[in-house]
């Protein structure tokens, strides 16, 4: 029976083949490149296209010949019909009336060969048949529960990250209650952009305070929306915004929101339209609902360089939050929250695994308990033990990509210490009333090789002392340098800091009128810019408040060694320790 069946279908298949391609052939032709049809496009002269289905070609009418029917090369490309559409263009499908028939030929055979196949040597016992749809129907309802309702991400379930996680949490009261913001005249931000490497978890927290504020959530990446056709990728953002507009509060999610920003060259022709119709969408959807709706659009890149400027301005993307990689602490946490479900050895030690992965992100840390379970599955052991996580711990690196790790030597992390404990040591000092949330050794996607993050006192006013403090602190990385490692070893890592000290002191001098020598005269109301006796001011200043910074850390130099001693070891330190430090 089987044989017969297949032996008819052929038949039908082989003849349906021949006559299509005879069709084909007969035809004449104009032609078309397919940039010319682009090109065509974008002046708005096409008409009709025609599409007949699994050709290598199509056909195109344009307005000012509708007699001639060029014949293009099908880019087959998904969204094809929908730029086609964008853009007024008529879309017609036609297989020819010899192959169609053909083709209702084929399908009725191929039903009636398997309707008569089923009946004939088909299952016949009811029972396996019964059996058989339940299964199907238990499958089809699993997955409908699946898609709907996804297991809600909590803020627990991210570990580290504690300055942002604290830095979220209005923004999810915000959207679980708009209306008492609203009631005090506060505007919350629209978008929240997540910036760093990546595995650090972006998209986890994004889950996380949309599961928080109980919401649905929506997320696209970036490199969905950059599309070869102009106006796809805009239609595309209206679209995600329309769907999480009907469902009132939401998070919507953008990941790699630099492609939006950014495009390739590849396609020449529209590259810049698209890239500019695509911006202005999000930028215009962003403005679009109400300012306390309870919607929030958050973007997540690893290259905050890269970003148009655009994304960033008030009322768009206004507040940004770094998301670094852990340090050996918070690599603690991510290790043991992914190491809940995993059976573990005694000798097995999270601590000493936390400190032997430092530039570790969170998702290698995560994909390393996992390799590790599955050497242990390999194995047939029922715990994971030390060998398996060694094991893993070279597919791990050896999988990921080349990061930075290899450029940072024991030599530079030991100055990056140093200068950050100079930052650190100087602020306790001089600044006792400022909070240092964190000082760390873990380099920053901004490019620095460790950072100090504290927090001024919240005053109106900066006094005379005070400014002359943070300009001294912004001096102490270098200080510290040139004290440790010799005047001939000082390094380029304190420019950053130079060109803010140096923009403060000029203010100091020539804004705020603090000098007593140079008085209440501001030489800055002067378009030329400072004159020489300012520069040279200003130039004296800053040297004289080196010096003193220079001797100040000298004097505390033991304080100095402990809190870079601590930095090397746990990479970064918050207030309370550096406050035990220095008690
Ligand atoms: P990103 O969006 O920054 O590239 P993801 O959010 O996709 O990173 O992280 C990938 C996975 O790595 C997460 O699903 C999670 O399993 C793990 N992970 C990353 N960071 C953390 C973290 N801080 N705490 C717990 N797990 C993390
Ligand atoms: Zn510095």
């Amino acid at each position: 029976m089987k044989k017969v069946v297949v032996i008819i279908l052929s038949c039908f298949l082989i003849l349906g083949a021949i006559l299509s391609g005879v069709y084909f052939i007969q035809k004449p032709e104009h032609q078309m490149s397919y940039p010319t049809f682009l090109e065509a496009v974008q002046q708005h002269k096409v008409s009709d296209a025609i599409l007949p289905e699994n050709s290598n070609t199509f056909e195109v009418i344009l307005k000012d010949q509708p007699n001639i029917k060029y014949t293009v090369p099908n880019p087959k490309t998904e969204d094809f019909i929908e730029y086609l559409l964008i853009h007024d263009i008529s879309v017609k499908y036609r297989g020819d009336d010899t192959s169609k028939a053909m083709q209702s030929i084929l399908i009725v055979s191929i039903i009636g060969g398997i309707f008569w196949y089923s009946r004939k040597g088909g299952n016949s016992n009811p029972l396996i048949k019964n059996a058989n749809k339940k299964k199907i129907s238990l499958i089809k309802s699993k997955r409908q529960a699946l898609s709907q309702e996804a297991p809600r991400i909590t803020l627990a379930q991210v570990a580290g990250n504690v300055e942002a996680k604290s830095m979220v949490e209005d923004i999810i009261q915000f959207i679980k209650e708009p209306d008492k913001y609203a009631s005090v005249g506060a505007r919350m931000p629209r978008g929240l952009l997540l910036y760093g490497p990546p595995g650090t978890g972006k998209t986890l927290m994004a889950k996380a305070i949309a599961g928080e504020a109980n919401v649905p959530f929506y997320a696209m990446s970036g490199s969905d929306f950059v599309q070869m056709y102009v106006g796809v990728g805009a239609s595309r953002i209206r679209s995600l915004f329309n769907k999480a507009k009907k469902s009132e509060k939401a998070v919507i999610f953008i990941d790699e929101i630099d492609a939006i920003g950014k495009m390739r060259a590849r396609n020449v022709s529209a590259s810049n339209d698209e890239r500019d119709q695509t911006l202005n969408a999000l930028l215009t959807e962003m403005s679009g609902f109400h300012e306390n709706q309870g919607i929030l659009v958050i973007g997540a890149t690893n290259r905050l360089d890269t970003l148009d400027e655009a994304l960033l301005r008030p009322g768009r993307f206004d507040r940004q939050i770094e998301i670094g990689l852990p340090d050996m602490n918070s690599r603690k946490m991510i290790l043991s929250l992914h190491a809940k479900k995993k059976p573990l050895s005694d000798d097995v030690d999270l601590d000493e695994l936390a400190k032997s992965t430092v530039y570790f992100s969170g998702a290698m840390l995560e994909n390393l308990l996992n390799e590790a379970a599955i050497n242990a599955a390999n194995e047939s052991n029922l715990v994971i033990n030390k060998n398996h996580i060694e094991k893993a711990f070279y597919t791990v690196i050896a999988g990921a990509p080349k990061t930075d790790r290899s450029y940072i030597t024991e030599r530079d992390r030991s100055i990056t210490a140093y200068h950050e404990a100079g930052h650190a040591l100087a602020t306790t000092l001089l600044l006792p009333d400022h909070f240092i949330s964190k000082v760390t050794i873990i380099p920053s996607v901004r490019g620095a090789g460790g950072f100090n993050l504290s927090i001024p006192k919240d005053t109106m006013y900066q006094s005379k002392r005070q400014l002359l403090s943070n300009i001294q602190v912004l001096l102490a990385g270098r200080a510290a340098e040139e004290l440790i490692f010799g005047e001939g070893e000082i390094t380029t890592g304190a420019s950053n800091d130079i060109q803010k000290a140096s923009s403060l002191v000029i203010d100091y001098v020539n804004k705020f009128g603090m000098d007593p020598e140079m008085g209440l005269f501001s030489i800055k109301v002067l378009e030329e810019g400072l004159d020489k006796i300012s520069i040279n001011k200003c130039r004296e200043l800053t040297n004289q408040l080196y010096d003193e910074t220079r001797n100040l850390l000298k004097e505390n130099r033991s304080l100095l060694e402990k809190i870079t001693a601590q930095l090397l070891e746990k990479e970064s330190l918050n207030s309370e320790d550096i406050r035990q430090i220095c008690a």
